[in-house]
């Protein structure tokens, strides 16, 4: 079957059986400036495309989340972590991208690799000896699956290191699967840029870990996706999975740990050492909750912020 038939299937698959909001596709060649082991073909030796797809969250669970950081209702964080970031939309991911896989090779005779996106985030970090992700940011997953959002033209680089869409900011949970099948790709989203670090600083001044720089200090990673390079915030995992673990007091919500942690910059052994006093949850799938903070994620201006969130009453942040 000719491959642009077979592209127009996969994305109406996605979009019409499973509701997703996006979905692009590009070569497993895009990726080629990944980490050794973190590459499509890494994983599936064969792989020739990589298909990208993409939910928004509810403006429904971001708005629970910020209830809790600009009301301090604790209990607001159980709503964003089942509809916004954790169990609903991560078992989603992970279904569609099951049902897409047995799509393909039943129907197509693929051979495919479906990646994990979220509830299997066991994988070995790649920068702190944390057991498992931590940040919002998915460090961790065994393919950036964000850079390869970016690679298909689903979203932008942004400041804050999300994939940044021009729809829903970087309020989007993306779903990665590879395969053999060569399929018509999409193009990186070469337009203005949706993120300009130079006008706007919202994530910087509200990351309460400093863990994102402004733009002025010059801290900057450099992404290589596709053969371009973009330049980031030098995010610093560690003091985020502070405010994101919730390791003081004063990030944590319902179930307070303590102050784990002093340092505002933490080393990879003062974070391991907190793990080892940090209290594990039996009311979590992962048993890690990591949702105390996601500032830079749901304050971030891009994708028509103001419209849903601010001139509607549904955050009092000026942004
Ligand atoms: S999740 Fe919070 S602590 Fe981490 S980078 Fe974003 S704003 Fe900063
Ligand atoms: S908050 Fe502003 S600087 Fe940060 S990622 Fe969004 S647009 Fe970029």
């Amino acid at each position: 079957m000719d491959k642009q038939i077979i592209t127009r299937k996969i994305k109406n698959f996605l979009i019409a059986e499973r509701g997703m909001d996006m979905v692009g596709v590009c070569p497993a060649s895009a990726l080629d400036a990944e980490p050794e082991g973190y590459r499509p073909t890494d994983i599936l030796f064969c792989c020739k495309s990589v298909i990208v797809f993409g939910r928004r969250l509810l403006n429904g669970a971001v708005q629970a989340q910020f209830r809790r950081l600009e009301d301090g209702m604790a209990f607001a964080e159980s709503i964003y972590s089942t509809y916004g970031l954790e169990l609903v939309p991560n078992w989603t991911m992970a279904l569609s991208t099951f049902y897409l896989a047995d799509y393909l090779e039943n129907t197509f005779g693929a051979a495919t690799q479906p990646m994990g996106c979220g509830p299997e985030q066991g994988t070995l970090p790649k920068n702190t000896p944390l057991p498992m992700f931590a940040g919002p940011n998915k460090d961790g997953l065994i393919m950036n699956i964000g850079h390869a959002a970016i690679a298909a033209g689903l979203a932008q680089p942004g400041w804050n290191n999300f994939p940044i869409t021009k729809q829903y900011g970087p309020r989007v949970q993306f779903g990665c699967l590879l395969t053999d099948l060569e399929l018509e790709y999409d193009e990186p989203d070469d337009g203005p840029r949706l993120c300009d670090p130079e006008k706007c600083h919202v994530c910087s001044d509200l990351c309460p870990m400093h863990a994102l720089p402004d733009k002025a200090s010059g801290e900057s990673s450099t992404w290589s996706i596709g053969g371009k390079e973009y330049q980031v915030g030098k995010h610093k995992v560690n003091a985020c999975t502070v405010a994101a673990l919730g390791m003081r007091n004063e990030f944590a919500g319902i179930r307070k740990r303590g102050d784990l942690v002093d340092s505002e910059d933490p080393t990879d052994e003062e974070i391991a050492d907190a793990m080892k006093r940090y209290e594990i949850s039996n009311c979590n799938l992962d048993h890690y909750p990591k949702c105390y903070c996601n500032r830079c994620q749901i304050y971030c201006p891009v994708g028509n912020w103001q419209a849903t969130f601010g001139d509607t009453g549904l955050s009092r942040q000026k942004v």
